[in-house]
């Protein structure tokens, strides 16, 4: 294709999307294909010879569109709002077309001094304090597009994890990083989005999974208690993931009394994941959803979600720059230039080395809609969520299972006061999966306080009342017929709808599974925590003190551990490890043998290697093992 070419395809490209934009009513929500659907329509090895561009062109309306999931559709309700504003697919196209990698401020001075800026304007916007904006007095603050919330989250953990592990090598010298590393622990709700749990698992480090209140929030002081028996049991407070907006209900944790709590322990990094709600925090009404945010030491939210912007893009601001990029710096010598000591490499930000120019989409958002437009969309999506909401409560046969403080409201059918929480949840789930199954709707499910909801959020950028009440009209004509429908026919949808879960079982839901369900790693303490062995021979559950508390020149003492009933711990690798046996699943028995397995030793006692970093001990698991 030359220049010419491209000149009249791209104009056509750009008709093609607008003619699908303004035809989407006519399409299916969801496609009606089985895996594998396109294999069988395209050729098994690719081209050798050219082939005319109106024959590819012709491929996406036969071959793609039926396989496409029309996220864009005004019926489509599942996960959050994903941006395409006009504004932001024209900076993804000319992001293309520029064609530049912009790792360091040389490799592209404009793509890195645009999104130095971008994140300026958008933090000033969202009400952050000026610690994490680049451009205050004395700030070491600053922020940075990265490709979604979930390396956002990556990323914060690891510069966490290189300071944690920085200041227990400052205290314990001799003793290995692998060690040290063992006894890092992370925080989070149990409504966090799974990225934690991801980020732990490749971190390498441990999670503690919290109960949060009724209202889904994480609370200062269950999470205080968790820390302390911790910080007790040995292991090292290290990280704490918060959320505002969780992704099953719309939560907030409670940053106002978790942020004290973090800071009575030293150097653990409060993160505040705000991947959907930030946005609308450009809001002077939502803004209070921030109290707290002086505590974080880092912060995210994807405009890509709320913001009506082209995915991908996920901002992140951090108090300290330094720690971040001291975790994340590479630099050879073909990276480096000139200015790279006054310059911003935006490399040592993030996990890849090339990057997009995508703060030019940030920048044509903010002046196409100016702030007052973006607000106007995020009040609108929020009053359109209300309005669901209502809708619901004026149905008794209806509940609504979350607090509505945004775009995403929760609900189910109540079910006749004979039926058991299970036969509710079947009920529930035979609903939604007629309604998916009918291509006229789309949402997804949630677990909510143990209960199988339905999610359903305003998705479409131009919903309006009568979308809102199209999508109430065809949940309640569906819960009428599963309700009181002829019994053969609904025990036939049963059967159909029994084999087709059935089928999806082992596709576990992403937003049913939020985080690691505990049943995975051990079902004793789902509900119950396990006895603890006391018979002889079978060692106490115990684990290394503190190293900030040594009792002599940096040894360890070994205290005895209570597991938690409202908690529980995601391994590294836990995984791997659940079908071994039941007992290999046992956590606290994992735990202890972990703990029990190394011993961090005295800078001097029985050292075997001379070397600062020599590895420490390693010994079978014993009772005597202390
Ligand atoms: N955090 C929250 C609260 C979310 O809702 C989501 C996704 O919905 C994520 C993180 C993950 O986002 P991403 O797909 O950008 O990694």
């Amino acid at each position: 294709m030359d220049v010419d070419e491209f000149r009249v395809r791209g104009k056509e490209m750009v008709d093609y999307i607008c003619t699908y934009m303004n035809t989407l009513r006519k399409r299916r929500v969801t496609p009606s294909v089985e895996p594998g659907y396109l294999r069988g329509a395209l050729p098994s090895e690719a081209p050798m010879h050219p082939e005319p561009w109106d024959d590819v062109m012709g491929d996406i309306e036969s071959k793609i569109m039926p396989g496409v999931t029309h996220w864009q559709h005004p019926h489509f309700h599942a996960y959050f709002p994903a941006g395409n504003a006009y504004p932001s697919i024209l900076g993804d196209m000319l992001s293309a077309g520029i064609g530049c990698i912009g790792f360091s401020w040389a490799a592209s001075p404009a793509c890195t001094e645009l999104e130095v800026i971008m994140l300026d304007w958008m933090g000033k916007a969202i009400g952050l304090p000026p610690a994490f904006l680049p451009f205050e007095e004395g700030s070491k603050g600053g922020g940075v597009i990265e490709g979604s919330a979930s390396e956002c989250v990556l990323v914060s953990m690891l510069a966490a994890r290189a300071a944690g592990i920085k200041r227990l090598k400052h205290q314990f010298p001799t003793v290995d990083e692998g060690l040290l590393l063992s006894k890092l622990i992370a925080y989070c709700s149990k409504e966090a989005h799974s990225c934690v749990e991801k980020a732990a698992m490749i971190s390498f480090v441990k999670l503690r999974i919290l109960q949060p209140d009724e209202h889904g929030s994480l609370r200062g002081e269950t999470l205080k208690d968790a820390m302390e028996e911790d910080e007790e049991a040995g292991l090292v407070p290290f990280f704490v993931a918060t959320t505002l907006g969780t992704t099953s209900c719309c939560s907030f944790d409670n940053l106002p009394e978790i942020g004290p709590v973090v800071r009575k322990f030293p150097s653990v990094w409060l993160h505040v994941d705000a991947a959907y709600a930030g946005s609308s925090f450009l809001c002077p009404e939502h803004k209070y959803h921030l109290a707290g945010i002086e505590y974080a030491d880092s912060f995210n939210t994807n405009p890509n979600k709320l913001m009506l912007t082209a995915f991908d893009c996920s901002l992140l601001w951090v108090t300290n720059k330094y720690l971040l990029t001291s975790a994340l710096v590479v630099d050879p010598l073909y990276l480096q230039h000139c200015y790279d000591h006054t310059a911003i490499d935006y490399r040592h930000w993030g996990i890849p080395l090339s990057r997009r120019f995508r703060s030019l989409k940030l920048w044509f958002m903010l002046r196409s809609y100016g702030i007052s437009g973006l607000q106007k969309y995020v009040r609108r999506h929020c009053e359109l969520a209300k309005y669901f909401e209502q809708l619901v409560r004026k149905d008794s046969r209806f509940e609504v299972v979350n607090q509505v403080k945004l775009g995403l409201v929760c609900f189910r059918l109540l079910g006749s006061p004979d039926e058991n929480h299970e036969a509710v949840d079947e009920l529930n789930k035979k609903l939604l999966s007629t309604m998916n199954a009918s291509g006229k709707i789309h949402m997804v499910p949630a677990s909510v306080r143990d209960k199988y909801v339905i999610r359903f959020c305003v998705v479409y950028q131009h919903a309006t009342r009568e979308d809102i009440e199209y999508a109430w009209d065809t949940i309640t004509d569906f819960a009428t017929e599963l309700l009181e429908g002829p019994d053969k026919e609904r025990d036939l949808n049963e059967e159909r709808a029994r084999r087709h879960r059935a089928a999806l079982a082992h596709k576990r839901s992403f937003f049913v599974r939020m985080v690691s369900d505990p049943k995975i790693y051990n079902p004793a303490i789902n509900k119950t925590p396990p006895p603890i062995p006391t018979s002889p021979g079978t060692p106490p559950s115990v684990a290394p003190a503190s190293p900030d508390t040594p009792s002599e020149a940096g040894s360890i003492q070994l205290v005895p551990s209570t597991p938690k009933q409202s908690s529980w711990i995601s391994w590294p690798l836990a995984f791997f490890f659940q079908s071994v046996d039941h007992d290999a699943n046992d956590l606290p028995l994992r735990f202890r043998h972990l703990d029990t397995m190394v011993r961090l030793k005295s800078p001097n006692h029985g050292r075997r290697g001379s070397s600062p970093g020599a590895s420490p001990e390693r010994r079978a698991p014993s009772p005597s093992a202390n």
